[in-house]
């Protein structure tokens, strides 16, 4: 395959350790017992990541480092080290639940120059301190501040599920309190200790999207301002009921396999850590080849429709929504979003006209009705038939 075809940049998601210091109610991890594989190790993936880039003519990469929690290793420090020393230096985002995060800990983190830290707030503190455990929630905000002050970007992340997701606006006006970069959400996917029951509905699904809409900021804000905290609708059918022209969204689709790649603590290769099907070991197989694995060139592949959205407007744009979902409630990568309220309305719908990606997208992108919080008694969502 030529190389043409690939990505121009490349997300390492890579999970050291399952260590923890905290036990969440939906964690996906069953263990809390697999250990980092150490630095010698951790050099090596380096290498072969680096490797693999250039391989490539010249795809960028990005590593989000996470766990377990990243910060309760006694390793961290020198893989922190050891990424601020590669010559070309990749951006490097910590993925964390912000409760070791001190003032101490910032300074260090912005003196290893990271990119950003992600912090998960799940609702106010009752709710967060029922998911994450007691004291969970004045720890990650003390953690958040510190950031702040240590002038260190920090990005809010909210897994929106049955029990609270009309918490969202208060997070989202927390956030803008606290000067975070970015407020996001995705919802949850049910695994190890995560219940099913947790997922939302379609219905519930709509309306925590057009709740998020609402809670926006009017203007756009863009990623990453100094000054100003931007709630992203970047996932999975939120461009439903997002205003595309004020806020620049775009129709999004599953990037796994494609724009991400995840490595667990042993070394193991996810297309996504919410996706967990197996396709080799980058300590026994060269990343090379695992990237062009059946599976990754499947996900890759711009002509997937998933099963139940053949008459969808949107379907060659969207692709079927969260295909981690979808596999975590059907067993299957193909089938529909479940959470996606137009599947159903689609196959009672009359046959919709085909539409050409580049259709869908040039017409989102002449949208110019930011979404409200009303719900559209249609299957065309509002900014789209304006
Ligand atoms: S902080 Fe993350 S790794 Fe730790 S228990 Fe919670 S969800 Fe699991
Ligand atoms: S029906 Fe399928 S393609 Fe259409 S928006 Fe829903 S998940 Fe996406």
């Amino acid at each position: 395959m030529e190389h043409g075809k690939f990505p121009g940049r490349l997300l390492l998601q890579w999970h050291l350790s399952e260590r923890c210091n905290l036990r969440c109610r939906h964690c996906y991890q069953d263990t809390y017992e697999i250990n980092a594989r150490g630095l010698e190790d951790w050099r090596r993936l380096l290498q072969h990541y680096t490797a693999f880039l250039k391989a490539r003519s010249g795809m960028r990469g990005h590593i989000n480092l996470t766990g377990g929690e990243p910060l309760a290793l006694s390793e961290f420090p020198a893989l922190m080290e050891t990424l601020a020393g590669i010559p070309d230096t990749i951006p490097v985002g910590i993925l964390s639940n912000g409760t070791l995060i001190d003032d101490r800990m910032a300074r260090q983190l912005r003196d290893w120059r990271v990119h950003h830290v992600q912090v998960s707030l799940d609702g106010n503190r009752a709710t967060h301190d029922a998911i994450r455990g007691s004291g969970a929630f004045d720890a990650a905000i003390l953690g958040l501040r510190a950031l702040k002050a240590a002038r260190v970007k920090s990005v809010i992340a909210f897994t929106a599920q049955r029990s609270n997701w009309r918490e969202f606006p208060d997070i989202a006006a927390l956030g803008a309190k606290l000067g975070v970069s970015r407020v996001w959400a995705d919802r949850l996917i049910p695994s190890g200790q995560a219940q099913r029951d947790d997922v939302m509905t379609p219905e519930e699904t709509r309306e925590f999207f057009a709740l998020m809409a609402a809670a926006r900021p009017p203007q756009r804000i863009r990623f990453f301002n100094k000054t100003q905290s931007e709630v992203a609708m970047h996932r999975a059918l939120q461009f439903l009921m997002s205003g595309i022209s004020t806020h620049n969204a775009i129709p999004y689709h599953c990037t796994a396999g494609n724009t991400l790649i995840t490595v667990m603590p042993d070394g193991t290769l996810y297309p996504c850590r919410r996706l967990p099907i197996a396709v080799g070991n980058v300590y026994e197989t060269p990343l090379e080849i695992l990237y062009d694995c059946a599976l990754f060139q499947r996900l890759r592949s711009k002509d997937w429709v998933s099963t139940g959205c053949e008459a969808c407007l949107f379907r060659m744009v969207c692709r079927g929504g969260l295909r981690c979902l979808a596999y975590a409630m059907t067993g299957r990568i193909d089938a529909a979003d479940p959470g996606c309220w137009l599947v159903e309305q689609n196959a009672s719908a009359a046959p919709s006209t085909t539409t050409t990606a580049s259709a869908a997208t040039s017409a989102a992108a002449a949208a110019s009705t930011p979404a409200s919080a009303t719900t559209p008694s249609a299957v065309i969502p509002p900014w789209f038939a304006s």
